[in-house]
């Protein structure tokens, strides 16, 4: 049997990447910039921040396709770019990836809201989907990661959508809140809510980031393990961010404190674990230095 991220996860636990986003604004991508667009602009910046997760033992890395459906693109107007940016995207990843890793193609929100806070519809964000799997797909991302999806039925559409471009492994990612009565997304779905449709859905691996920090995330993931007999990925941003002027200049984390509770994560049961929102390279060493 070919070797793939849940084989692996059942041998050890599975070290993802950390943030995109903010080795990119590192790189010099300008603030409200369109990521997506340096993998056709700058693949070398891309390649290279791919690089310095694999070396810093990264079994898996997203592709730069965040907002890679033409929903989000045409804010910016280029929806007529989707299949040229999440192609270029794998590729790029495909060339930094070691024999033995694994390049995960990445789905993020489209920005538009279903009833009752917009009027988007179900079947429009299925659509785009679909079109941005389908060409991670044709690319040759080894799985689907649908990530930081604040609305559970919009997570679906893009579990559904993945599920149908291809016969392909998906991680299925919503973003909780922390409040007094348990852990809910911004739609109010809860824990279980949430893993029970995206099992229905068909997803490999029941995941969740962003938003909280490692520390809320370790009572997270008891809830999900509790909830699921699935694989079960984190990836927390490194604490709170730090505001200045209104602009966030860094989170409140040292790679040395988030390594620590990832620690904690892994011994609650997470499968696989990464970082999002403030971390970097250095804080998958860090974790993996910590771990092994
Ligand atoms: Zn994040």
């Amino acid at each position: 049997m070919a070797k793939n991220i849940l084989t692996l996860a059942a041998e050890r636990v599975v070290i993802f990447d950390g943030a995109m986003g903010t080795m990119l604004l590192a790189s010099g991508l300008p603030a409200g910039g369109t990521p997506e667009l340096w993998n056709v602009e700058q693949p070398a910046i891309v390649e290279d921040i791919h690089r310095q997760y694999y070396a810093a033992g990264s079994d898996v890395v997203h592709t730069n396709t965040f907002g890679g459906t033409a929903l989000k693109l045409a804010d910016k107007g280029h929806a007529e770019m989707v299949e040229q940016v999440n192609i270029e995207a794998v590729r790029i990843a495909k060339k930094a990836c070691p024999e033995g890793r694994f390049v995960a193609g990445d789905i993020g929100p489209t920005g538009r809201m279903l009833p009752p806070v917009g009027n988007a519809s179900v079947d429009e964000l299925e659509a785009a989907f679909y079109n941005q799997a389908a060409a991670l797909l044709k690319g040759g991302a080894d799985l689907i990661s649908i990530e930081t999806m604040f609305s559970l039925e919009e997570a679906l559409a893009a579990t559904r959508a993945a599920k149908r471009a291809g016969n392909c492994l998906v991680v299925a990612a919503v973003t909780y809140n922390k409040t007094p009565n348990g852990f809910f997304t911004m739609m109010g779905e809860s824990v279980n809510q949430c893993v029970e449709s995206f099992e229905k859905a068909g997803a490999d691996v029941i995941a969740s980031n962003c938003t909280l920090g490692s520390g809320d995330m370790l009572e997270l993931v008891k809830d999900m393990k509790t909830a699921t007999a699935k694989p079960v990925l984190i990836q927390p941003n490194a604490g709170k961010p730090i505001a200045e002027d209104g602009e966030t200049t860094h989170y409140e984390q040292t790679s040395q404190e988030f390594a620590h509770d990832i620690k904690e994560l892994v011994g609650a049961g997470a499968d696989m674990v990464g970082g999002c929102c403030g971390t970097n390279a250095d804080f998958i060493a860090e974790i993996i230095r910590q771990i092994r």
